[in-house]
């Protein structure tokens, strides 16, 4: 786990930016996106007299495989529903921090619509946002959750690293969609995992063809991050690959009937697409 703080204010450097990402309707059909402006800009609105953000990164990158011959799903998703894994850990450290000060008051966040964690986590120098986008840790790389304690406590402040991308532009390359539409710029409504997660309607006919085996998610642009070598994997006993998933083939994720994918993803963040989503985004692929 890594930390890092930064002092509760607003996001000058994020505003201009969300506007402009939004503005381009780069969200696609997640109108809740544009929800909370202000808030998501300023913790201070979120929180009541709210100090510090304390930012939290969390290894997810997995020790296990999925079988070659398998549909692919986003290694985030491999284990249990991270939220929930999350925000427990986030309670306990609370408490800790209640037990070894005082009265401290805050809110946890993990993954939670009002808050630019990847700011957040960037601004406390846990990282540099990529030109996929993503928080990249030197020496660890992207396959990290992030959360945040958001309190009424005033600490000492980190500040922000260099960004180490230089003239890599492997995550552009490699994108099947065309999503990075420029560096750092990651249009949401061409990305996979808005169209395999996000979407609830039918998938364009025009990506037809470019999702290679990813039924949930897509990790291609952080497999293709030469930080990522540094991903060693994590400790967390909530994320380990569940068998029955990890041993799934393409044979039988065509057969997989409402009963089981309710056995497997019973835990899991997968459930968020829906058993009809699933079967969309598997026949989407065009394979029998
Ligand atoms: S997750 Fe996949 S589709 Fe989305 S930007 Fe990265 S490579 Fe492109
Ligand atoms: S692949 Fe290269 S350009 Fe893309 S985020 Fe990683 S280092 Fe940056």
């Amino acid at each position: 786990m890594y930390c890092g703080i930064s002092k509760a204010e607003f996001l000058e450097e994020e505003a201009p930016r969300l506007e402009n990402w939004l503005n381009r309707n780069m969200h696609g059909e997640m109108r809740y996106m544009e929800n909370y402006f202000d808030k998501r800009l300023d913790p201070r609105l979120l929180v009541d007299d709210a100090k510090s953000v304390v930012s939290l990164l969390l290894n997810y990158f997995p020790p296990e495989k999925q079988v070659e011959d398998s549909y692919q799903i986003s290694k985030y998703a491999y284990g249990q529903d991270y939220h929930f894994v999350i925000k427990d850990k986030l309670k306990e450290l609370l408490q800790y921090i209640q037990a070894e000060i005082g009265e401290v008051g805050g809110r946890a966040f993990v993954d939670s619509a009002p808050v630019l964690d990847k700011a957040w986590a960037k601004k406390s120098g846990l990282g540099w946002i990529g030109k996929n986008s993503n928080l990249i840790t030197p020496q660890v790389g992207s396959f990290y959750f992030i959360a945040e304690l958001i309190i009424d406590l005033e600490l000492e402040y980190d500040g922000p690293i260099k960004d180490y991308c230089g003239t890599c532009t492997k995550c552009l390359d490699a994108c099947p969609t065309g999503a990075i539409t420029e560096p750092y710029v990651v249009d949401g409504s061409k990305c996979i995992s808005y169209f395999t997660i996000e979407l609830k309607d039918k998938i364009p006919e025009a990506v037809s063809g470019k999702f290679g085996n990813w039924v949930f998610g897509c990790d291609i642009c952080q497999d293709v991050c030469p930080w990522n070598r540094f991903a060693k994997p994590h400790q967390e006993p909530a994320f380990t690959l569940n068998p029955a998933l990890q041993n799934l083939n393409k044979e039988a994720w065509h057969d997989i009937t409402k009963d089981v994918f309710r056995e497997i993803f019973r835990k899991s963040a997968v459930k968020r697409t829906g058993y009809a989503g699933l079967l969309r985004n598997i026949s989407f692929l065009g394979e029998k």
